[in-house]
């Protein structure tokens, strides 16, 4: 029995926790909710915009597909900056109607009678009801449906059902391709150049269809749409007039149709892209118009979506039993947009997942490191969609070697933000909104990006042991990773041991020293205790790989016995920095910075999430201060286990005692102000088996990150995708203490005291495996298949599973 089955066997109202539901329009969080009602399919993403909308100050209509990129050079600041955008391709969602000769429908001269948007997570669907009233008095009702197909997913569908209450007449439908779109979605960066689109054509193609065509004006890229319109009288198809009006990149349908009193009109918009990245077409404007031409009815198309997303909820429903349903609620949207921005419609893409979704343009759709906040989920669920995604990172493994040269390193240099080919994405100079001005920006320093791919390469690895994968693709990511980060590192003769000057850690507040014009800081503990983590796995790597592969890595990246040697001797001789007592300094002499006045800035500001905007108006700087945006010593112990650090610690010479986790996790916890919404993730995964309450309260404070908006108003740019997989990884990994470590698949289940039940299904190794923990048991069950057994490990037992058995084990014993 499934997990929706179960839940609908107990009988259970589970349908508002699938569901969420707008009674009002609020002209003032259209925004918001156009990013939170977002629909998408992996391959393309559409923000919840009214379809009658254009980009105001209200709506928001934005379309992004995967990895489609353009870059435009701006002066700014008496420089000539380049940036390059996820592209807003052409709004293909426009409609709208008039009654008779009135003004086009809008909620200035109509009063709205009844409002209901309701995103349907379950299904992807989105359905907005409305009843108004025109000044004559003439009522009308409309509803409207829309999907992004996620089994077809060149194809998307919106039905729109108009029902005269009170009138009989004719109503003017418009439906329009509107290319005359450009990037403004994020305020600061409207002063960046922002027309990415070059107009090629547009027209009709039969009775019903109308296409535009437009192009990338740098990456070249061409994208064409199609839109077929019916009308339907109740199921009946409807030959209407149709009057098409052609401008260069816009072009209108109007049909005019004659309805009678309470008798519904239906008009169907199917929508087709392509683009010329594609595969298997010839060009991308045939193969819309095509697509679009054998497209089914919406009815049909929204069935086969529906089980599309049947499937999928199938394989990555998470069922968390808590005491409000709210938490399964905000869990299930967070599930919904991991899937929409990335899912199996994405694994032949060329892509990385962007941190904001397919939901907005914030970080311009860049590839980040919050994969390293999201694989993990994806990992156990979809792994072919993690080895795509690494996949993006290993084509790009020529180019990280060209700027590791370039920057006089050797092996491979990942930037911090990657789009289109792999070049360094993040800005050169970015906008203080609160002081106006353009000011350096030098996050391009957080060289930990590299950590993380290579964190995730490992991670992909031990969940699927996909030795293949590791054999032609992690093997060399991974080495020339470790490379890069041995040759950042320099000999400290008087220290005797390594260090990593001019980085930036995770904590993006701090760029430099206040005594020094040259940024970055040195000795990163996170940076360079992970380096260490890479350089063990490195030297782990080539121990385990077959002999033809070894000799053929060794060969073509002409590794050097030296080097080993070098790896093996770093990774004992890393310097780590204390200061006061045994807290580890996030960076050399951070012990030294001044400590801020954290009262005094909340009482003065209310929100100071963003303390380096604040400082930086009022004309002082976050690096005289101990002080951070996120998470940064404490990514150490989100990432790796106590006896991991123990061993990484012992191994270079440090003292790791029993105190050490809970006394760093307290320094920082009162120096940071989470002005990220990764930093909660974190800070309440690492306090989930001391201070459990205080983590719950963090967890909740996670999952209200985006459907509360609680950043002080920045997800209408964008969901925070990091941060939504976080809280799902919190249930699935942190709370049932499951780590996937040395062949083997661990458990320590640890619930919340408000969390009564955990469910989910797993794949690990190829076996299929149903988890479910109460308060006092854990089961885990694998389907039957001919495959060998696994590893389960208990707490610090190991047993062996087979295909088709089950475990049980008592809790709190
Ligand atoms: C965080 C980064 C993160 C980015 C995208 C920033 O605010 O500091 O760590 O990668 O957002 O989510």
């Amino acid at each position: 029995m499934s997990i929706l089955d179960l839940e609908r066997a107990r009988g259970r109202d589970f349908a508002s926790s699938w569901k969420l539901t707008y009674l009002t329009f609020q002209p003032a969080k259209e925004a918001l909710r156009e990013a939170l009602c977002t629909l998408g399919n992996g391959y393309f993403g559409m923000r919840g915009a009214a379809p009658e909308s254009a980009a105001s100050r209200i709506h928001y209509p934005g379309t992004y597909l995967a990895g489609l990129y353009n870059k435009l050079p701006t002066n700014i600041a008496g420089r000539t900056i380049w940036n390059e955008d996820l592209v807003n391709v052409p709004n293909w969602l426009f409609l709208t109607f008039r009654v008779g000769k009135q003004d086009w429908m809008n909620f200035i001269n109509n009063k709205i009678l009844f409002f209901h948007q309701e995103l349907d997570m379950r299904r992807g669907l989105l359905t907005r009801s409305i009843l108004f009233a025109d000044g004559k008095g003439r009522q009308t009702r409309f509803t409207q449906r829309r999907f992004v197909h996620m089994g077809s997913p060149h194809l998307a569908g919106l039905e729109t059902t108009i029902l005269p209450e009170n009138w009989s007449g004719t109503i003017h439908v418009r439906s329009a391709l509107d290319g005359k779109v450009e990037n403004t979605l994020v305020k600061r960066y409207r002063k960046l150049n922002n027309r990415h689109l070059k107009q090629i054509g547009n027209g009709v193609f039969g009775n019903e269809v109308i296409w535009l065509q437009v192009e990338t004006n740098q990456s070249h890229i061409r994208i064409a749409e199609a839109a077929r319109t019916r009308v339907f009288l109740g199921d009946r198809f409807v030959d209407v007039e149709r009057h098409t009006t052609m401008k260069p990149g816009y072009i209108v349908q109007d049909l005019d149709i004659s309805v009678e009193e309470g008798e519904p009109v239906r008009i169907e918009k199917i929508v087709a892209i392509h683009t010329s990245k594609d595969r298997a077409i010839s060009e991308s404007l045939i193969e819309a118009q095509d697509e679009v031409v054998w497209a089914a009815d919406f009815k049909d198309l929204l069935e086969s979506h529906i089980h599309n997303w049947e499937h999928l909820w199938e394989r990555c429903k998470i069922s968390a039993e808590a005491d409000s349903q709210r938490m399964s609620q905000i869990l299930n949207l967070h599930i919904f947009h991991l899937l929409q921005t990335v899912s199996v419609n994405s694994i032949d893409l060329d892509i990385g997942v962007p941190p904001r979704g397919l939901n907005g343009e914030a970080y311009r759709g860049q590839i980040m490191w919050d994969e390293v906040f999201i694989v993990p989920f994806l990992n156990l669920r979809i792994p072919d969609l993690t080895r795509a995604l690494l996949q993006y990172r290993y084509r790009r493994l020529p180019k990280a070697r060209r700027v590791a040269k370039l920057f006089g390193y050797d092996g491979a240099l990942f930037p911090w933000q990657s789009g289109s080919d792999g070049r360094e994405e993040a800005q050169k100079l970015h906008l203080n909104p609160q002081s106006g001005r353009w000011i350096p920006d030098n996050s391009h320093l957080q060289r930990h990006i590299n950590i993380a791919v290579a964190y995730n390469v490992w991670h992909y690895y031990q969940v699927t042991g996909d030795m293949d994968f590791m054999c032609f693709y992690g093997a060399e990511i991974i080495i020339e990773i470790a490379r890069f980060l041995a040759s950042l590192a320099q000999y400290n003769e008087s220290l005797n041991r390594y260090e990593i000057r001019k980085v930036m850690g995770p904590d993006e507040f701090h760029d430099g020293y206040p005594d020094s014009s040259e940024p970055g800081v040195d000795n990163n503990a996170y940076t360079n205790v992970m380096a260490v983590w890479v350089l063990c796995r490195a030297l782990e790597v080539l121990g385990m790989l077959p002999q033809d592969r070894k000799e053929a890595i060794w060969d073509n990246l002409a590794l050097r016995k030296e080097e080993l040697k070098q790896w093996d001797e770093m990774s004992r001789r890393m310097l780590i920095c204390f200061h006061d007592d045994g807290i580890i300094s996030q960076f050399e002499r951070y012990g030294e910075l001044k400590e801020f006045d954290w009262e005094g800035h909340r009482k003065k500001y209310g929100n100071i999430h963003r303390l380096d905007r604040i400082l930086e108006a009022e004309g002082d700087t976050p690096n005289r201060y101990k002080l951070s945006k996120q998470a940064d010593v404490l990514m150490l112990f989100y990432l790796l286990s106590a006896d991991q650090l123990f061993e990484l610690f012992n191994r270079l010479g440090y003292p790791f005692e029993y105190e050490t986790i809970p006394k760093n996790i307290e320094y920082y916890m009162q120096r940071t102000s989470h002005g990220s919404t990764l930093s909660r993730i974190v800070h309440s995964w690492v306090l989930s088996r001391s201070k459990r309450e205080l983590s719950w309260h963090l967890f909740c404070d996670a999952l209200e990150s985006d459907v509360s908006d609680i950043q002080g108003g920045t997800t209408h740019e964008g969901i925070h995708l990091g941060a939504m997989a976080g809280t799902v990884d919190l249930i699935q990994r942190c709370y049932i203490g499951l780590e996937t470590r040395g062949n083997i698949l661990w458990f320590n289940p640890y619930l919340p005291p408000k969390l009564k039940q955990v469910q989910f299904n797993i794949r690990y190794r190829g076996h299929w495996i149903s988890v479910k923990v109460t308060g006092d048991l854990l089961r885990i069950c694998s389907r039957p298949q001919d495959i060998p057994p696994i590893k389960i490990g208990f707490i610090d037992k190991v047993f062996d599973l087979k295909a088709g058995d089950w475990m049980e084990f008592k809790l709190n014993d």
